[in-house]
């Protein structure tokens, strides 16, 4: 595999590329899905191929095979060059600057305990059939779905700088929804242990079995919840609400391609423009987002990107101010960065890498806080867990989301389930109104598995960890 990559390196070398990559990827994924009684899908599958990605006067190329011999990838190596001089006909305006990385000779691999690939699928389903015997015992619920995703890539990138970088990561996630009907509406209630890059263990340490009674409740109570008041709440929302929050409005704003508007396409620009960079205030002075793909077992954690960079962790926002974006070799001197911050991944061999969001979260509060205590703090708000629908602007400023499951808080306690939440703000006046996060004991690390962004798109995954935290006087009922 590697004399393939060096072969296709010195092929690029030979017609005229300054920079080339050569990236073997070999992944397989497994879904299992169960539907009530039954067994509704499985599917097992594996790729690979090789992509090889060249700058030649200026302009990128890209191209790749799922033929993994001498001959071919010679042929598409020089495809890929052939390709760049025809984009150069039309180049970037101010052409492409490509930062300076250092050499990188390593292999990273995501530590697990049990191969997911390993478990017998007769174990997957007996556990989902079982997970829904159990919502289905629950008067009132009518159906259950269930599933279970697991997906392995290796990865060996070598490119022109002299690097060399192999890495196998994992994605673990299994959960279930119970749907309670009524003669007038449908009520659905997730759980799930979360995706992680880990192995089958997750599976087994998560209470996907114990919590499956309370799930089907909670399906139940939703539809005799009251509807969601219209005006002004505090909103205490759960890590697995706020994962979604942070990634559509902090995680795809502040993308630094998008930022630059090279993303317009898919609904890709940014209010957190370049010329507000370290004076932007985003948030209240509690607010501080870090990047971190050193995190063990998030799911982009590769130990290095596709451009080779190696993995790191940075703020982005500092006490509620804006003090970076999430960066690739190509853009990160638009910002005056001599690095990158190596958020640059494809989601496969056949695709060329694009910025994608990295493991971003809220960091937990430091004065010591529970969850119970900051409701016992709240006198008039909701409290939310999971997501739902949402919608924002292509600038990232204007939102709507909904969520999985709401309660009501009345004089500091959490009373009746409620229905239909939705809440709207403008981003950083949402983010403003944040005032307190729980401590680090309450951190979790949720996770998207299917970030749509690119043309043609590509889907990445990405976690995002919080703590819960309570935002003030937030517009909520505005939907019905
Ligand atoms: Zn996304």
């Amino acid at each position: 595999m590697k004399e393939l990559c060096l072969r296709a390196l010195d092929v690029a070398r030979g017609k005229g590329a300054v920079y080339a990559d050569a990236r073997i990827v070999r992944s397989r994924r497994q879904d299992v899905s169960t539907e009530d009684e039954r067994v509704s899908g499985v599917g097992d599958s594996e790729s690979a191929g090789i992509g090889v990605r060249v700058l030649c006067d200026g302009a990128w190329g890209f191209a790749a095979t799922a033929r993994l011999d001498r001959a071919e990838v010679e042929r598409v190596a020089a495809q890929a060059v052939e390709i760049a001089r025809s984009a150069a006909l039309a180049p970037a305006p101010g052409g492409i600057r490509w930062a300076a990385e250092p050499t990188h000779v390593g292999v990273f691999r995501t530590p697990i305990k049990v191969d997911p690939f390993s478990v017998p699928l007769e174990e997957k389903i007996q556990l989902l059939l079982a997970i829904n015997a159990e919502v289905l015992k629950v008067k009132g619920v009518r159906k259950c779905h269930s599933g279970m995703n697991f997906r392995r890539e290796w990865r060996l990138l070598a490119n022109t700088d002299g690097s060399l970088i192999e890495s196998e990561t994992y994605l673990t996630t299994a959960g279930y929804h119970a749907t309670a009907v009524d003669d007038m509406t449908a009520k659905t209630r997730h759980f799930a242990a979360y995706p992680l890059s880990t192995g089958y263990e997750h599976v087994r340490e998560t209470p996907l079995l114990a919590e499956a009674a309370r799930v089907g409740e909670e399906a139940v109570a939703q539809l005799k919840g009251a509807p969601c008041p219209v005006g002004r709440k505090d909103l205490v929302l759960h890590p697995s609400h706020l994962c979604l929050t942070m990634h559509e409005s902090i995680g795809h704003a502040t993308e630094l391609d998008r930022v630059l508007g090279m993303e317009e396409s898919l609904a890709g620009s940014s209010f957190a423009t370049i010329d507000q960079l370290g004076t932007l205030r985003y948030g209240s002075p509690v607010m501080n987002v870090i990047c971190d793909n050193t995190m063990p077992h998030g799911l982009a954690s590769r130990g290095y990107d596709d451009d080779g960079v190696e993995a790191q962790r940075w703020p982005i926002i500092r006490d509620g101010v804006l003090v970076d974006y999430q960066t690739s070799r190509e853009v990160c001197g638009a910002i005056g960065a001599l690095r990158s911050r190596g958020s640059c991944r494809a989601d496969s061999w056949a695709s060329i890498p694009i910025i994608r969001q990295s493991n971003l979260g809220l960091a937990p509060g430091k004065e010591p806080l529970t969850l119970d205590e900051l409701i016992a703090d709240t006198k008039d708000g909701i409290y939310i867990e999971g997501t739902g629908s949402f919608s924002i602007d292509q600038k990232r400023y204007n939102f709507q989301f909904g969520g999985d499951c709401f309660w009501e808080i009345k004089n500091g306690r959490k009373g009746a389930i409620l229905k239909d939440v939705t809440y709207q703000a403008i981003t950083p006046e949402f983010w403003g109104s944040l005032d307190a996060v729980c401590d680090e004991r309450f951190w979790v690390p949720y996770g998207v598995t299917n970030c749509g962004k690119g043309d043609p798109g590509q889907v990445a995954q990405m976690t995002h960890g919080s703590a819960p935290a309570r935002f003030r006087q937030i517009n909520v009922g505005g939907a019905r």
